[in-house]
């Protein structure tokens, strides 16, 4: 495992080097010169597994050192070390992200041994979950098999009242029983499918089985909404209303117990169709969701020309809010939105009890994260309910108390 420092001082080269010593790492070469790691960097890439790298340096600075570490393609980790406040160490924590480069955290200086320990933990754990990952590449027409021989499986996620801790709904989330990988998530499969003409038929057997599901509890007397993702892709066929509504009718579920999540993960130049299945969607009563909102192109453009009654704030807003006055701020700003909009507000990412506790304040409506529920097989949900139940009682005596 080999770490590179990169600081004009001298001074914090050694510090943290010595650091780094105490939590076990010995391979680490320090450079004064970001011109010098670079040119180590030109020649072998993926010889270095963690960059810390300074951001206010003469010659080259930190900014630019990133640009340069995607530029030769760098597939290890950094960390940002600086002097600078939160909110310039955040800016350049998100143009690495945007460079795809894994960023495990921010470093103020004088480092903290805490918080680096932190970090370095993340960083095992990081190295042991991408080393079980790249050693599997998917392909297309296996994709397409996976579909053909139903090994795609649904999970579901809890959605919850603030105010009552009542069970609202559950989001349907895709998973593929990969027979040597294990559980697949679908980041890693639904680029693939979106490339390869493949998201309609995922689609269609996301919502077929999310429908099934939601009429056995239906049956069972449990009454829930169920939301199921689809990408513009999807909308863009003019009979989509239509399979929708044929496949809720044979599933005897109404359309007014159904949600579309709707992602956008790249920007649509004529958005006319979209529009027009959106809307006669709506006009079904079938509840639409802006998610992800705050990202990407989940924006305010969305918002205003498309018929959306949801909005679910991206998870990258909530998590961590109640340290954070900037992010604070965004979360207010747009739920006051949201309510003026006479849509409902969803907080996606709620992980602890401070997340909570932040949105509810703000007027968030309702909630979604690990710290209610992480996504489960159908069968787990009627013993996670009776969990969060008694789990609510203890959460609502303290918060009157
Ligand atoms: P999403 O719709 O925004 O779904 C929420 C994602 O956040 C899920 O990841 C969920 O497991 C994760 N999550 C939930 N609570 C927390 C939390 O408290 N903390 C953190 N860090 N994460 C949390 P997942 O299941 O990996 O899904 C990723 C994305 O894949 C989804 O994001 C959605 O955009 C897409 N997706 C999933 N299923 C489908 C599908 O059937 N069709 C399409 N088109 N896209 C899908
Ligand atoms: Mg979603
Ligand atoms: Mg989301």
């Amino acid at each position: 495992m080999n770490l590179m420092l990169v600081d004009d001082e001298g001074f914090a080269i050694k510090l943290l080097t010595r650091q780094l010593a105490q939590l076990g790492y010995d391979s680490v070469q320090g450079y004064e010169r970001a011109a010098d790691a670079m040119a180590v960097l030109d020649t072998d890439a993926h010889g270095v597994d963690l960059v810390f790298c300074d951001l206010q340096m003469p010659e080259v600075d930190g900014v630019e050192f990133v640009r340069h570490l995607a530029h030769v393609g760098y597939r290890g980790a950094l960390v940002v070390v600086s002097g600078e406040d939160d909110r310039i160490l955040h800016a350049a924590e998100k143009l690495a992200q945007a460079h795809r480069i894994q960023v495990l955290g921010v470093l103020s200086k004088p480092v903290e041994p805490q918080r680096l320990r932190l970090i370095m933990d993340r960083f095992d754990a990081h190295r042991g979950s991408a080393d079980s990952r790249s050693s599997h590449f998917f392909s297309a027409s296996e994709f397409r098999r996976a579909i053909h021989d139903k090994a795609l499986v649904n999970h579901y996620q809890p959605k919850v009242a603030m105010d009552t801790g009542a069970l609202l709904g559950v989001e349907a989330l895709v998973r593929w029983q990969h027979p040597q990988a294990g559980l697949v998530y679908p980041d890693q499969f639904i680029p693939l499918a979106e490339e390869n003409g493949l998201i309609d038929a995922l689609t269609v057997v996301v919502l077929e089985k999310a429908l099934e599901q939601a009429r056995a509890w239906q049956d069972a007397g449990l009454s829930l909404h169920m939301a199921v993702n689809v990408s513009m892709d999807n909308l863009a066929a003019l009979d989509f209303p239509d399979m929708v509504a044929e496949q809720a009718a044979r599933a005897g579920v109404a359309l007014t117990a159904l949600t579309l999540e709707v992602t956008e993960s790249r920007l649509m130049r004529d958005m006319r169709t979209q529009l027009d299945t959106l809307a006669r969607l709506r006009l079904r009563r079938v509840s639409l969701s802006i998610d992800d909102f705050g990202t990407g192109h989940s924006s305010l453009v969305q918002l205003r020309d498309l018929p959306f009654n949801e909005l679910k704030l991206d998870r990258g807003f909530v998590t961590g809010a109640a340290h954070n006055e900037s992010l604070k701020a965004i979360v207010a700003a747009t739920l006051a939105m949201a309510g003026k909009l006479g849509m409902t507000s969803v907080a996606e990412g709620v992980e602890t009890l401070e997340d909570w506790t932040l949105l509810h304040a703000l007027g968030c409506d309702v909630a979604q994260g690990y710290f209610v529920a992480r996504p489960m097989p159908a069968q787990d949900l009627p013993a996670w309910l009776q969990e969060w139940q008694s789990r609510w009682r203890g959460l609502a005596n303290g918060m009157t108390a």
